[in-house]
């Protein structure tokens, strides 16, 4: 799949459209979900143009996926997640339900999430 650069994330990250910020630095951005499925979701995406995680661990730079990981620790903080726990999810692909086509971790929490997968 090629990135397709008029995906919603992408307008995000060109300030085309708003987002309520939870954390930024110079390759990552987490900012709540437009739809929440849980007290705390949270969506975690690389600034680089990748679209899916595949995608991202193949192509991004070291720099690049050593910066997206680092980031969750001070997201998972500023959300005081760290002590009740949390589930991340990234969907890829058809199969794997995925809307938006640039990588993009979910962080869900507040609450059990509950079962893994529906039935
Ligand atoms: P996925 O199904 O994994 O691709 O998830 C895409 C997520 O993006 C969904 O949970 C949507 O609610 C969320 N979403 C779509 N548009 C926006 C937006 N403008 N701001 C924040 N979240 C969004």
């Amino acid at each position: 799949m090629s990135y397709d650069d008029q995906n919603i994330f992408a307008k995000i990250l060109r300030g085309e459209i708003p987002n309520k910020t939870v954390y930024e630095d110079d390759h990552v951005l987490a900012f709540e979900d437009i739809n929440p499925h849980a007290p705390v979701h949270v969506l975690v995406i690389p600034k680089g143009p990748y679209t899916d995680i595949g995608d991202f661990s193949a192509n991004a730079s070291d720099l690049e996926i050593t910066a997206y990981y680092r980031a969750f620790p001070k997201i998972l903080d500023k959300l005081d997640l760290t002590g009740d726990g949390y589930r991340v999810i990234a969907n890829c692909g058809i199969n794997g339900g995925q809307e938006v086509p640039h990588f993009h971790s979910h962080i869900l929490g507040g609450t059990k999430i509950g079962c893994m997968v529906s039935k």
